[in-house]
């Protein structure tokens, strides 16, 4: 057998639920070649349900992420071998999620069934915490005697998972803007308002990308346009990955060279007009 038949047969064992033949089948092709990510998930199940508990998560991606119709769901290792799991939908399906969270999460993983089969193996620890989303705001974030950092100074839906960052970025930000002031208090108006402009001027792209997200709406033509362009190409995947966690600024993504655009200026354009 191949490994082209390896990983065929591999994955009708898996489907099977014939855990213990999967893993040998997978854990063979893995040798002749590594696995993609979805191959390599599986054999991690497959690992993970036969007791190989350390096998399973060494080849375990750290965290899976899988969008659906109009949802959103992955997991995460978090403490004391925990794992999180969560799931977004649209805010406005809250109360319905609500009512039965339970049937809602099942119905949810249930579209991803490896991913609900790993979910499933698992003893759960805790309830499930919710939230309908966060208001998305930008304050003036100083005054006489007075600043914000953090949340507190902007805030925006959690989907792209910045926050953290940008709230050490800010208090960064404002710690030397309040240096100057303290050592030059003529020019502490001044750093303080530059500490304001460098804020939003860092985070609205981000912003407005994330108001958009968060929505789970199917993305618009010129974002289609680009997830199709990223397809097949490894560095311009990584650099939108980059982008999305804010290792690099979004902005710079756009560019010619990293997204494969043939149009910069046209694309970042009409990106953001169909973003807003
Ligand atoms: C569901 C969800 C998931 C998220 N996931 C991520 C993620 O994966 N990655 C990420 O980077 N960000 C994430 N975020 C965003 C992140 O949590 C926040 O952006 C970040 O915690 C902001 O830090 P902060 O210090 O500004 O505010 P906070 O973390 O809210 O800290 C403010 C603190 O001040 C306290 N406080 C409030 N009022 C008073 C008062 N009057 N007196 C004394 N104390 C007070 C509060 O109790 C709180 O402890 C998520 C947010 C949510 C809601």
């Amino acid at each position: 057998m191949n490994e082209v038949d390896a990983i065929s047969r591999g994955r009708e064992l898996f489907r099977q639920r014939r855990w213990a033949e999967a893993f040998g089948v997978l854990a063979g092709a893995d040798e002749v070649r590594p696995l993609d990510a979805e191959d390599l998930d599986r054999l991690a199940t497959a690992a993970y349900l036969v007791g190989r508990v350390d096998e399973s998560e060494a080849c375990r991606t750290t965290s899976s992420c899988s969008v659906r119709e109009r949802c959103a769901f992955g997991g995460s290792p978090t403490h004391d071998d925990l794992h999180l799991v969560m799931v977004n939908w649209p805010t406005a399906q809250f109360a319905a999620v609500r009512d039965d969270i339970d049937r809602s999460v099942s119905r949810a993983l249930g579209m991803a069934p490896d991913f609900a089969a790993r979910v499933r193996a698992g003893r759960r620890e805790d309830n499930w915490h919710g939230t309908a989303g966060v208001p998305g705001y930008f304050r003036k974030p100083f005054g006489k005697g007075w600043a914000l950092v953090g949340d507190a100074g902007y805030n925006r839906d959690p989907i792209t998972a910045q926050g953290i960052s940008d709230a050490f970025i800010d208090a960064t930000a404002l710690s030397a803007a309040i240096a100057t002031g303290l050592s030059e208090p003529a020019s502490a108006g001044a750093a303080l308002a530059a500490y304001e402009t460098a804020r939003n001027d860092r985070v609205r792209p981000m912003y407005e990308f994330t108001s958009h997200l968060a929505e789970l709406e199917p993305p618009p033509a010129p974002m289609q346009a680009l997830f199709g362009a990223l397809r097949g190409n490894q560095d311009a995947t990584n650099a939108f990955l980059s982008a999305i966690t804010g290792a690099i600024p979004l902005q710079e993504f756009m560019s010619d060279e990293k997204s494969g655009a043939s149009s910069r200026r046209e694309r970042e354009r009409r990106f953001w007009r169909e973003a807003r």
